[in-house]
C-alpha cells in the first residue's frame, strides 16, 4: 500500500486556511520543487508547504498494483510493476543548490512492452552492488510516470523501493534475454546490445556535432580485445566518461551496439550503454605495450633524464605557463595549424586545448605539456568553455582561474620525454593520460617520500 496525495486538495486545504493567494500557494511549491532538484513531485512539494504552515493533510491510501508497461499513462503515481532489466545505462551525477546526488536511467521491459526508468541515489548504489543488473528481474514500487519528448517514461518516487525479483515472483512472462556477452573479435555481422571486456588502446579528443537536427557530443576511442582493435564511437553524454578513459586501461562495455562504418564494424556507445572501469572478471586481455609499443613505468622525475622515457609520475601541480591556452587543429590531418582553415587539406580548423604545467614530485620538478582532452581532463574545463572564458575576460585572467584550480592539486599521469623546443634545453613531457587516483595510497606514499628525504 502506498500513499497518494490529491495536490487540488492540498491547495485548496492551503488556500481555505491560511488566506494566502493560490498565486502565493503555487510560488512556495515550485520553490520547493526547485530546491529538491526534481526530486519532488508536485502533490510531494504541495504536502510539504502545507505541513510547513502547520496544516493537516488528509493522506488517501491506495496503490496501482501491477500494472503492464503497456498500461501506463502520463501523471499516474504509485506504480507497482514487475519487469527485466535490458540495459543500464551511464550513472551520472547532478548538483543543485548545495545538493549532490547521482541518477540513472535504465530500460526495463514486460511482455507488454519496454520503457525507461529513472534512478536516484539509494537505488543507484543498487547498480554498484550489482543487485540491479542488465538480464535481472525486479519488482518497482511507487514510481510515476512522465512524458518527454513524447515518449513515457518512469520515474522512482522519494518514497519508491525495489526489489531484486530473481527467485521471488513468478517470471515466467517476462521477455527472456539473450546471453549478450560477446567476444568483439569474434562478431562478424551489425548486431545490437552486446557487452565485452576489451583494453582500450587510444582516445581521441571530444567534438560537438550537428546533423539531421540532432546535435551533441561524440568521442572515438579504440579497444583491443586481444586479437583485434576496434572502433569505438560513444555519442551525448558517454563521451565525458569515455574522454576520462587511458590507454592500457580494462574496462567493460554494456548495451553497445555494432554498426557497419566506414573501415568494417565499430562499436557505437548511446544513452542505453555504460562503461564499467576496473571490472570484476575471469576473462583474461592481454596488456597492450605489444600494440602501442608503450609501457609506462613509475619513475621519479629525477630518474628522467632524456628524451623518449615512457613513465608514470604521480606528483603536485606547482604553476601553470601563462600561453594563450589554445591553437588552431585540423581534426582530418591530425597537425596544427596557422589560422582557421587547415593549410594542408583546407577544412576548417578547430580550436583545440593546450596547457603546460610544472608538477614536482618531491625529488625534481619538470614541465608537462597536455593536449586536447587530456587538457581538458587535468584543467577540468571544455575547450569550448576555455574558448569564451579568453575571448571575454583574456588569457591573463584565464591564468589565474586554472592557478586557482589545479595549484596544490595532486596528477597522476603517463607521460613521454622529449627534449623542450624552447631557448633553455631540458628535458620535459608530453601527457598521453591522465589517470584516476587512488588518493590514500598516493598521498601517503607521496608524504613518505618526502619526509625520507630530510635530514
Ligand atoms: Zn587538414
Amino acid at each position: 500500500m502506498t500513499t497518494v496525495l490529491d495536490y487540488r486538495k492540498i491547495v485548496d486545504s492551503i488556500l481555505a486556511k491560511t488566506g494566502k493567494s493560490e498565486k502565493d500557494i503555487k510560488d512556495m511549491i515550485s520553490n520547493k520543487i526547485e530546491r529538491f532538484a526534481g526530486l519532488l513531485t508536485e502533490e510531494g512539494a504541495a504536502f510539504m508547504v502545507a505541513k510547513e504552515l502547520g496544516l493537516e493533510v488528509e493522506i488517501e491510501f491506495q496503490s496501482e498494483r501491477n500494472l503492464k508497461i503497456s498500461d501506463l499513462r502520463k501523471g499516474l503515481k504509485n506504480v507497482c510493476l514487475l519487469a527485466r532489466v535490458l540495459n543500464i545505462g551511464e550513472i551520472r551525477s547532478f548538483e543543485r543548490d548545495g545538493r549532490k546526488g547521482r541518477y540513472c536511467k535504465i530500460v526495463i521491459a514486460d511482455e507488454t512492452g519496454e520503457t525507461t526508468l529513472t534512478l536516484w541515489d539509494r537505488q543507484v548504489q543498487m547498480i554498484d552492488s550489482e543487485k540491479i543488473c542488465k538480464g535481472g528481474a525486479l519488482f518497482v514500487d511507487g514510481c510515476y510516470v512522465t512524458e518527454f519528448r513524447g515518449n513515457l517514461a518512469l520515474s522512482l518516487s522519494l518514497r519508491g523501493r525495489i526489489y531484486n525479483a530473481d527467485g521471488r515472483y513468478d517470471l515466467s512472462k517476462l521477455p527472456r534475454v539473450k546471453p549478450s556477452l560477446v567476444r568483439l573479435s569474434d562478431i562478424k555481422e551489425p548486431t545490437k546490445n552486446v557487452d565485452f571486456f576489451a583494453r582500450v588502446t587510444r582516445v581521441f579528443d571530444r567534438f560537438e556535432f550537428e546533423k539531421d537536427g540532432d546535435k551533441g557530443d561524440v568521442l572515438r576511442f579504440e579497444v583491443w580485445d586481444g586479437k583485434k582493435i576496434t572502433k569505438v564511437v560513444a555519442w551525448h553524454n558517454i563521451t565525458s566518461k569515455a574522454q576520462k578513459l587511458y590507454s592500457g586501461e580494462l574496462i567493460k562495455i554494456e548495451g553497445a551496439d555494432v554498426k557497419e562504418g566506414r573501415n568494417g564494424l565499430e562499436v557505437h556507445l548511446g544513452t542505453r550503454s555504460r562503461i564499467i572501469e576496473n571490472p570484476k572478471t575471469e576473462i583474461v586481455i592481454p596488456e597492450i605495450y605489444e600494440i602501442t609499443g608503450k609501457s609506462y613505468v613509475r619513475k621519479k622525475i629525477n630518474e628522467i633524464t632524456e628524451a623518449n622515457y615512457f613513465a608514470e609520475v604521480f606528483a603536485e601541480i606547482v604553476s601553470v605557463r601563462k600561453s594563450k591556452f589554445l591553437y588552431d587543429f585540423c581534426n582530418e590531418c591530425r597537425a596544427s595549424s596557422s589560422n582557421s582553415v587547415c593549410e594542408r587539406c583546407g577544412k576548417k580548423t578547430k580550436k583545440r586545448l593546450v596547457v603546460s604545467l610544472r608538477i614536482d614530485d618531491g625529488f625534481a620538478n619538470i614541465n608537462c605539456i597536455m593536449f586536447g582532452r587530456v587538457a581538458e581532463n587535468v584543467t577540468g574545463f571544455s575547450t569550448l568553455k576555455l574558448t569564451e572564458l579568453v575571448e571575454k575576460d583574456g588569457t591573463d585572467k584565464a591564468l589565474k582561474l586554472l592557478e586557482e584550480k589545479m595549484i596544490g592539486s595532486f596528477v597522476l599521469l603517463h607521460g613521454t620525454s622529449r627534449k623542450s623546443i624552447g631557448q633553455k634545453e631540458e628535458i620535459e613531457m608530453i601527457v598521453d593520460d591522465i589517470l584516476p587516483i587512488d588518493n590514500k595510497k598516493e598521498v601517503e606514499g607521496f608524504y613518505y617520500a618526502l619526509s625520507e628525504m630530510k635530514p
